[in-house]
């Protein structure tokens, strides 16, 4: 069943920014998808839309199967979280879950109730007689969407649940916010401008850019199959970085990339493709994962450059390789040593190729 659906909505701000374009997504009830995109891509303005704080100028929302078109924002049954939402000091996290209850009008009786079931569930019922400027930030986050549960709406929307969080801390927040999920099968969406955000939740994630969607899928894929260039340099994983090359036959009958400023030929590792073959003889944008290209001594091939900085820790050799191309972080074989002249070579699943004037995923 449904639990979200937009259908064609667009938002232009009076500033004359379209924030939002053509967006179509669809949420099976209780399933948790993450929003991900840089700041000003829209993430927050379609959350807006879904609680009714802002107006769609086109499209719909459906709620359970119910048109949002005309509902107040407390008619919608949507719970929006903001980082900036704190508790009222001075008052005990039961006080101030139960004041968020008073304002829904719930019978105190019904309200201890509904707070109890919450907090078990949660784990937290030793923070209920705290006040909030006694709980560790991971308590907080958890009472804070505590407060959100009790008033069991049919939505929850999180929007940059830790912005000031260094990226290492965070896994007990957006561990509770998966574990809300599973608990309570709440309809959720988690919006982020921090990929690796999105990568810890590893639910299906939608990249947006200037308020169109780039792709929809499981992180996992996203990260496998980019469909572009901008969705593959914005969740950049194995530090990728692009280059302008040519696609050309090569002598062995197979296709290389030569990339003319550092005069380096880069055999492409890829069966027999159409798509591919029809880009030969032209530039193309090579997307390069740093962290998994292999070096190899005495190579003609590949991305030529000298072994720098060489460390070892639990029996690993690393060094750092500096080229006219970029410098990365590689792993060294024992014959491997500082000045070296190594080449870089790809493996399977190192190299993406994008059209150069779409940025559209080739390979
Ligand atoms: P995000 O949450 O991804 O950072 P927003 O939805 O806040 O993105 O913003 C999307 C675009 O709309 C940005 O260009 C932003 O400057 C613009 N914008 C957001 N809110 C308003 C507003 N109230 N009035 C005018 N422009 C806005
Ligand atoms: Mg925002």
């Amino acid at each position: 069943m449904s639990g979200l659906l937009l259908k064609g909505v667009s938002k232009r701000y009076g500033n004359g920014i379209n924030a939002v374009s053509n967006f179509n997504l669809e949420l099976a009830k209780g399933e948790l998808t993450v929003l991900a995109g840089p700041k000003g891509s829209g993430k927050s303005t379609i959350l807006n839309i879904i609680c009714g704080l802002e107006t769609a100028d086109e499209g719909e929302i459906i709620i359970d199967q119910q048109n949002c078109a005309g509902l107040a924002p407390k008619e919608r049954g949507v719970c929006v979280v903001f980082p900036s939402h704190t508790f009222y000091p001075g008052h005990t996290v039961y006080e101030n879950l139960e004041f968020s209850l008073k304002l829904v009008k719930c019978q105190k009786a019904e309200r201890r109730e509904r707070i109890m079931k919450t907090v078990e569930a949660l784990g937290i019922a030793d923070t209920l007689e705290k006040l909030p400027e006694e709980l560790t930030p991971a308590q907080s986050f958890e009472a804070i969407l505590a407060r959100a549960v009790v008033r069991e709406p049919k939505i929850i929307l999180i929007d940059e649940p830790f912005p000031d969080i260094p990226t290492e801390e965070q896994e007990l927040f957006w561990q509770a916010m998966v574990d809300l999920n599973k608990k309570f099968r709440h309809t959720m969406i988690v919006a982020t401008n921090n990929p690796e955000q999105a990568l810890a939740i590893k639910a299906r994630t939608v990249v947006l850019k200037n308020g169109y969607i780039q792709q929809i899928d499981a992180v996992d894929r996203i990260c496998e199959n980019p469909a572009n260039v901008y969705v593959a340099q914005f969740i950049n994983r194995f530090n990728m970085t692009t280059a302008e090359a040519v696609l050309s036959e090569n002598e062995a009958g197979g296709l290389s990339l030569l990339i003319d400023k550092v005069s380096a030929e880069i055999p492409v590792i890829a069966p027999e493709n159409k798509k591919l073959s029809s880009y030969i003889g032209r530039e193309v944008t090579v997307g390069i994962r740093r962290s998994l290209l292999v070096p190899k001594k005495n190579a003609e091939q590949g991305i030529k450059g000298k072994i720098d900085e060489v460390t070892e820790e639990n029996g690993v050799r690393k060094g750092m390789f500096k080229s006219k191309l970029f410098d990365a972080e590689i792993t060294l074989d024992d014959t491997m040593k500082k000045g070296d002249k190594v080449a870089l070579q790809a493996v399977e699943g190192s190299i993406f190729i994008f059209d150069r004037d779409t940025g559209k995923t080739i390979l």
